[in-house]
């Protein structure tokens, strides 16, 4: 099911790129290509479509049979003007033709010398930095049994979802309310988290996000819980609730357990996929397992539609939810807080996988380090701790604030 069908992107809203946003993508063909892998011994090869366009724009992948094509559905690229011909690479493949497919969608088919399977699907902004995206999709020969399509052309042409069933997503602060925080204590009700002794994280991350939450509402803020008892709440849930309470930072907070002298001192994690560290990687997975345990199937939410769509839009996101953890990490050290020797880390939480919502997780400590654990129960380092997070907050949303201006000019 992986590879099969597609990726439907379903997020339109890119407030912050600086280009008329009425207008609709376009082509740029001298920096796009048709690559072949390998030499070519008359067999399909892989190949790599890239398509550079003038914005992001959501789009979604499939195959169709008889004869063997992919499909590439845009919302939307403006074709008019742009010769599919002229395409470097064409000649790679039988045919290749693209075109407004119907309002608010457009259309590219191109026609394969047998049956292939998608490997990839990334959209990345484009080099230079002038709000350019490049779409490079890879695909590569499989036998006829494991060729995936999406049932026949005719049913293809029709299942297209209205343009108008598309939800924007919802628009960036306004500067009149004030900051809206997500606060998040990890785990909860039958997932007791990390445990040490008659210590349970949930248990005291609970009590940490309720001191933290009082600090944020007495600096100005509004703060959305993901839970407020003990109770337990799935990941993607989190992450819609801090949607619904529009939040405009998503704090995580964990104390999980690593095996003694693995970890200690606090670190502070933003999204990334490619985590290089073992002990990250055993933690990120132990959150996830827990709700898979619970029963819900995280199969629908972390596939490859789900993945590219958040992909274009941490675009813009990644950037917000890094800058939030460098204030935090200033503000932590100037508070006198003893971190992780390496307090910014990247892993793939997926509580962090909003693509719209800067989002970090904060490992105050880990239950299995003594000297984490006194802190944890010393009122005065989570009160300082709890200040210093505020005061981030506060700088981060004031320069938040600035480069958005900065990007609307
Ligand atoms: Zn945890």
């Amino acid at each position: 099911m992986r590879w099969l069908v597609a990726l439907l992107l379903v997020c339109l809203a890119w407030p912050a790129l600086a280009q008329d946003r009425s207008a609709l993508a376009r082509v740029d063909l001298a920096h796009s290509a048709l690559l072949a892998e390998g030499r070519d011994r008359g067999k399909p090869r892989p190949l790599e479509l890239q398509l550079a366009v003038s914005q992001p724009v959501p789009y979604r992948v499939y195959f169709l049979d008889g004869p063997p094509r992919l499909v590439v559905d845009f919302r939307e690229i403006d074709f008019a003007g742009t010769d599919a011909q002229a395409l470097p690479g064409r000649d790679l493949v039988p045919a290749l033709r693209w075109g407004r497919f119907r309002p608010g969608w457009s259309r590219l088919v191109m026609e394969l010398p047998g049956p292939y399977a998608l490997r990839m699907a990334v959209q990345r902004p484009a080099e230079g930095g002038a709000g350019g995206a490049l779409v490079r999709l890879r695909i590569e020969p499989v036998p006829q049994d494991e060729f995936a399509t999406r049932g026949n052309a005719l049913s293809a042409l029709w299942d297209l979802p209205a343009p108008a069933a598309v939800a924007p997503l919802p628009p960036r602060r306004a500067a009149d309310r004030p900051l809206r925080i997500a606060i998040d204590p990890g785990h909860g009700g039958h997932d007791p988290g990390a445990q040490v002794g008659a210590i349970y994280e949930a248990a005291v991350m609970l009590g940490f996000a309720r001191e933290l939450s009082e600090i944020l509402a007495r600096a100005g803020f509004e703060v959305v819980p993901t839970r407020s008892d003990d109770s337990f709440v799935p990941l993607e849930r989190r992450m819609t609730l801090a949607r619904a309470g529009q939040a405009d930072l998503f704090i995580s907070l964990h104390a999980d357990a690593l095996p003694a002298g693995e970890a200690a001192g606090l670190s502070i994690y933003t999204w990334n996929p490619q985590a290089d560290d073992r002990a990250t990687r055993e933690l990120a997975m132990r959150h996830d397992r827990t709700d898979l345990l619970a029963g819900l199937d995280l199969a629908g939410t972390d596939d490859q539609i789900a993945d590219v769509l958040m992909d274009m839009a941490r675009i813009e996101t990644q950037p917000r939810s890094e800058a939030f953890a460098k204030f935090a990490v200033s503000e932590l050290n100037r508070a006198g807080i003893v971190m992780h020797r390496r307090p910014m880390r990247g892993a793939a939480f997926s509580v962090l996988k909003s693509p719209d919502i800067p989002s970090v997780l904060i490992e105050l400590g880990f239950l299995t380090d003594p000297g984490d654990r006194a802190n944890l129960f010393d009122p005065e380092w989570r009160a300082r701790t709890a200040g210093a997070i505020a005061q981030a907050a506060s700088l981060w949303a004031r320069d938040d604030a600035a480069r958005a201006a900065l990007s609307r000019k």
